[in-house]
């Protein structure tokens, strides 16, 4: 921690403008542009420099909050000169910053500035690749998800692949659609349509006829493919056995990838996000990154994590080391494995049998290749993991104890989501992040207790490992989730889903508090990417990474944040997006 983060925000305002005064008066004769900000902006500002709430949640006595407990911001305006923040505090000690090309904005309404807002674990490809797909996100039945597959058809050239994306196979798995209906209506395109979890596949009979999938095809070893009575498959593809019809699919051009990017992360730069964490790209996923990066486009920061499936990447990142600096757009530092698959498809790794399927106990990833990642970890490399299930769980920490360098790594669990009580105080003996997403837990409950039953006290746990004292970070694991802000804040602080349901919030008592739920969007995200010194609150030096809000999260009812929307969003000192 840097001396910065020890001091008082109060203190802080007073030493710059002091620093400002010097300056000016040491340099009369230079332009008053030299030390002027780039940009004011008047309103109000809460920093998030106090410190961490407890465990509970109780905020800290330095927390901007008035005799009754009423929070209130703790700046007026901040500055931004050179990409950095130069000054936060009182609105009328931050005149002395404008010169004559300072731009000026002052708040109107209920918006508030917050430190820049970080989405922690993100597909930003597919959300790129969902933007051009058809969209099946909300098809509540068959029918409809056919349908638009058809109208997607009417417009498409002749044997052309027509790429779904978002039928929710947890929802549908205890009657999945299959191939009939599709083959009917889309007779002359080959389909492949992807779950919204990304852990089932659907396709039709032209997609499996150009896969070669047939009823001679076994199911590969984690995957399953769906066959009915006389032993033909119907058209669904589980877990692993998903990769037979995807690799059919023809892979898009590099271009295409930037292209997807550039799209992708416009839509997050208006989604309020100066920084992504992207969980997992391969090797042609990094040359589009690396290619946006070196031509200035990325319009986000981007935190990358390698794919660990792509061993010729990894082999050459192992060479090279992790980037030293955070000085870039792009960072690379951390490698993404998955230990296995995901709760509704009952691919998570589970302890004991699922609840709802005695004598399954779901599925290791194949691709966990504990050899490659302890030479990344050794390299310095940050090791992300997926676990979903309880053993999952307990297994990848065994495996970080063993191969982890005493020095802590910062290594991070992703998702979580079921975990065995005694397993969280482990987790924090071992310094290991735990990076969830709060839409998660209410887009889950409508069928994660039958997966599970009583484990569910384990599960999307955000206080219980906040008691424990193990590092939190949250995001929207997009495009699966929703990726709204504010549907993301009001998951964390309510545990109710858009419609308010269930009024009392689902198991109430692992809801986080607002103050902790802005950190786990950027003061921890800040942590879990090795850059808290640099971002994360507002404070002088910091990167200006700045997102403003139409509305105040601290005061404003739980049922209210929902409604809020993104005004603006900055990164080094430059308007990315605004409303
Ligand atoms: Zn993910």
């Amino acid at each position: 921690m840097g001396t910065s983060y020890r001091r008082s925000v109060a203190v802080l305002p007073v030493f710059v403008v002091l620093a400002f005064v010097v300056a000016a008066g040491a340099g009369r004769q230079r332009s008053t542009a030299r030390t002027a900000a780039d940009l004011v902006i008047i309103g109000p500002v809460y920093t998030l420099a106090w410190n961490d709430p407890a465990a509970d949640g109780t905020p800290a006595a330095t927390a901007p909050r008035d005799s009754a407990g009423r929070w209130h911001p703790d700046a007026g305006a901040v500055a931004v000169s050179g990409g950095r923040i130069a000054f936060a505090g009182p609105a009328e000690e931050a005149a002395p910053l404008t010169g004559p090309r300072t731009r000026t904005i002052r708040l109107t309404g209920n918006a508030v500035v917050v430190p820049g807002m970080v989405d922690a674990h993100v597909h930003a490809f597919e959300l790129g690749a969902s933007l051009e797909r058809v969209n099946l996100v909300g098809a509540t039945t068959e029918q409809e998800a056919v349908e638009r597959v058809a109208e997607r058809a009417r417009g498409t050239p002749r044997a052309a692949w027509i790429v779904g994306w978002g039928w929710d196979e947890g929802a549908w798995a205890n009657r999945y659609p299959d191939m009939r209906l599709l083959s009917e209506r889309v007779p002359n395109h080959p389909v492949y349509l992807r779950g919204l979890h990304s852990y089932a596949v659907w396709g039709n009979r032209l997609a499996f006829e150009r896969a070669g999938i047939t009823a001679a095809t076994p199911s590969p070893a984690g995957g399953e493919i769906r066959k009915d009575a006389a032993g033909q498959p119907t058209g669904i593809l589980l877990n692993a056995a998903s990769a037979l019809l995807e690799r059919a699919v023809p892979a898009p051009t590099t271009d295409r990838l930037k292209t997807r990017l550039r799209a992708a992360l416009r839509t997050l730069a208006a989604s309020g996000y100066v920084t992504v964490h992207e969980a997992g790209a391969d090797s042609r996923e990094m040359d589009a990154l690396r290619q946006l990066d070196a031509a200035g486009e990325l319009p986000i920061r981007v935190y990358a994590m390698l794919a660990a499936r792509d061993e010729a990447l990894l082999g050459r990142w192992l060479a090279r080391g992790p980037d030293r600096t955070n000085e870039r757009m792009l960072v690379t530092r951390s490698v993404k494995a998955f230990y296995d698959g995901a709760l509704g498809s009952r691919g998570a790794w589970l302890l004991e049998d699922y609840s709802d399927r005695p004598g399954h106990r779901g599925e290791r990833d194949r691709s966990f290749h504990p050899d490659r990642l302890t030479a990344m970890m050794k390299a310095g490399f940050q090791l992300s993991v997926h676990a979903i299930g309880d053993a999952a769980n307990r297994e990848v920490m065994d495996f970080i104890r063993a191969a982890a360098p005493p020095a802590p790594g910062r290594h991070r669990i992703e998702h979580a989501q079921v975990m065995a009580p005694a397993d969280i105080p482990r987790m924090a003996a071992l310094g290991v992040i735990a990076s969830m997403q709060p839409p998660h837990a209410v887009e889950d409950m409508p069928w994660a207790e039958a997966r599970v039953a009583e484990r569910i006290k384990g599960a999307y746990a955000w206080r219980s490992i906040r008691r424990a004292g193990v590092p939190l970070v949250f995001s929207s694991d997009l495009p699966g989730s929703g990726y709204d802000l504010f549907y993301g804040l009001n998951s964390a602080v309510t545990r109710r889903d858009r419609e308010g349901r269930p009024a009392g919030g689902w198991y109430p008592e692992q809801v986080v508090t607002i103050d902790e739920a802005l950190r786990g969007y950027s003061r921890w995200a800040a942590y879990a990417a090795f850059r808290e010194q640099q971002t994360g609150i507002i404070a002088p030096d910091r990167w200006a990474d700045l997102t403003v809000l139409s509305l105040d999260p601290f005061t404003a009812p739980p049922d209210a944040l929902l409604r809020g929307t993104i005004v603006m969003t900055i990164v080094n000192g430059k308007v990315v997006y605004e409303r």
